[in-house]
């Protein structure tokens, strides 16, 4: 049996929250090494140090000064330079969703037809397997799981030796399997078959990190809760200094970029950045001679 894969962008997601809510089997959605290197740069050890612009924003007066005609303190923001243009460069590079992730990323694979509450585990799961794997490696282990049947029961049901056949090769397969067994089992217990409608919940999980709770989020539940960072959004941000400082981690990284991007633009910057560092902004050698942005990024000289 061929089981078709939710082919759904993540910009377009709403979340698979029909069932929860009592609605009907809405088919909604799923979608979603390097740097370390880059990642110990210091921003200043480059040739082209940036400048930064400030911006200034709204602010609110002291309790002290309200009413009193006190002129309030003003707190500058700071952002990068071009950010926006930069930000418009990527969009047009990556404007045929062409990469491997528009088709195959981890919040494609699951089962359409299955109830939605099927489904946002399947999404999970899919997550689980995606870290220090391919797309194409993460999508064939989960049609040969989906093949199968994908509920918390089937694997619950599934022993170890043979669930990590069918997950292999994905990176870290023996450990995955210890973590999606006993992800699963807390699943059956404590949620009736269903994932956790919150970060904290999620990344409570074992082998479930920030960036898959926060792509859970947005393509199981349709909210989003912050910027998924994995290896291509860390390592593209420190090349175009898009972090006030390098950062070390995906997770720092995280942190830096809420601080000053606009949120309504979180949900999209995982999938936009994991295409082009998939194509354009390569871990080693990037394509900086067909880069739209190869005369605004700082980097680009660099490599
Ligand atoms: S110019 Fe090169 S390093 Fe800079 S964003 Fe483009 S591909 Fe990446």
């Amino acid at each position: 049996m061929n089981v078709a894969m939710g082919m759904v962008t993540r910009s377009r997601s709403r979340g698979l929250v029909a069932a929860s809510q009592g609605g009907g089997e809405e088919p909604a959605p799923p979608r979603s090494r390097e740097v370390a290197a880059e990642g110990r740069k210091s921003h200043r050890s480059l040739k082209h140090q940036r400048k930064t612009e400030r911006l200034h924003v709204a602010y609110e007066a002291s309790s002290g000064e309200k009413g009193e005609g006190a002129e309030p303190l003003k707190v500058p923001i700071w952002a990068p330079q071009d950010w926006q243009q930069q930000l418009a460069n990527i969009r047009t590079m990556r404007s045929k969703k062409d990469a491997p992730v528009d088709q195959l990323g981890a919040e494609h694979c699951y089962d359409p037809s299955a109830p939605p509450k099927v489904q946002r585990y399947q999404v999970l799961l899919s997550l689980m397997l995606s870290s220090q794997t391919k797309d194409q490696v993460t999508a064939g282990a989960m049609q040969r799981l989906l093949i199968r049947g994908l509920t918390v029961d089937s694997i619950l049901q599934t022993d170890d030796s043979t669930l990590g056949k069918l997950i292999y090769p994905v990176g870290f397969w023996k450990s995955k399997v210890k973590f999606i067994k006993q992800t699963s089992a807390i699943l059956q217990q404590h949620y009736d078959g269903d994932i956790p409608a919150s970060v904290a919940e999620l990344v409570a999980l074992p082998g479930v990190g920030p960036k898959m709770a926060h792509l859970a989020m947005a393509v199981a539940w349709g909210t989003v809760s912050g910027i998924a960072v994995d290896t291509h959004v860390h390592r593209i941000t420190n090349r175009l200094r898009w972090t006030k400082r390098a950062t070390k981690t995906p997770e720092e990284t995280r942190t830096a970029l809420e601080e000053w991007l606009p949120r309504e633009l979180w949900g999209e910057i995982n999938g936009l950045l994991v295409g082009f560092g998939q194509q354009t902004c390569l871990p080693v050698h990037p394509r900086c001679q067909a880069c739209l942005n190869q005369a605004l990024c700082p980097a680009a000289q660099g490599l």
